[in-house]
């Protein structure tokens, strides 16, 4: 499981997400919604350790989530990547394996082996040498899915990974974390889109500062919870 109790997070004194708690268990396609500012972000950056938290604690497998962060894998929205670092491809890719090789060992065959593996799942291998700032921006949101799959990580958090995206991506994307979580990996996904796309998650989180609703989609996506979530304009249109 990885469990969520009690979690608040201030800036300055004002609240951001207030006393959210829920359990996963481990293996699922988890989406998380909620209107702009609704503290989405805000959330996985606390679980993951990222910002100091007001109270609550984060476990996964039964242990703190901040003592086994080498088991996570984030990828933040696009604005917070700084697309002008002239880094390439395979380099970024490399680059999320530093921690378990130790970058005074140098790279093993094993990381470079890695790395190209996950490139050519995300049909990139071929464009490894270039820059990453040159790419498109829905190849740019697949470096960053392939730097996730070389960590092997066991639990994956990606923040809007369809914001800037081209359709021939997104469905890459889709297919690659039902493939994830075939494997058994748990992930979360940011989402503020609440289209069809919302099939594809075994459960939902409806953020606004407090978690309004959370299951299936048939129990989340209601008038009633999008009301508290979005107001009643958006609500009318979606439920
Ligand atoms: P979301 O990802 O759902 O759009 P965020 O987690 O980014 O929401 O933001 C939640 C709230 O916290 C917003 O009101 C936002 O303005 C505020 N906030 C986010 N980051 C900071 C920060 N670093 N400093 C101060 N306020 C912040
Ligand atoms: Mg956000």
């Amino acid at each position: 499981m990885l469990e969520v109790r009690n979690l608040s997070v201030d800036y300055r004194g004002n609240r951001a997400i207030d006393n959210i708690s829920f359990s996963i268990p481990l293996g699922q396609l988890v989406g998380i919604i909620g209107p702009n500012g609704a503290g989405k972000s805000t959330l996985v950056e606390a679980m993951l350790n990222l910002i100091p938290v007001t109270q609550g604690s984060v476990r996964f497998k039964e242990k703190f989530l901040k003592n086994q962060l080498l088991r996570t894998s984030y990828v933040p929205q696009r604005s917070l990547i700084d697309w002008d670092y002239p880094a390439r491809v395979w380099n970024v890719v490399m680059m999320a394996q530093t921690v378990q090789t130790g970058l005074f060992r140098g790279f093993g065959k094993q990381a470079r082996y890695s790395a190209r593996e996950a490139l050519e799942r995300v049909g990139l291998y071929d464009l490894r040498n270039r820059p990453i700032g040159e790419l498109s921006g829905g190849q740019q949101q697949r470096v960053f899915l392939a730097r996730a799959l070389a960590k092997e990580a066991e639990l994956l958090i990606f923040d809007e990974p369809f914001t800037g995206v081209d359709r021939k991506t997104e469905d890459i994307i889709y297919d690659i974390f039902q493939e994830l979580r075939s494997e058994g990996k748990t992930l979360m996904v940011i989402n503020h889109d609440l289209g069809d796309s919302l099939a594809v998650y075994d459960r939902l989180l409806l953020l606004n500062k407090r978690l309004i609703a959370q299951g299936s989609r048939q129990e989340v996506i209601t008038s009633d919870n999008l009301e508290r979530a979005y107001g009643r304009g958006l609500a009318r249109v979606f439920a």
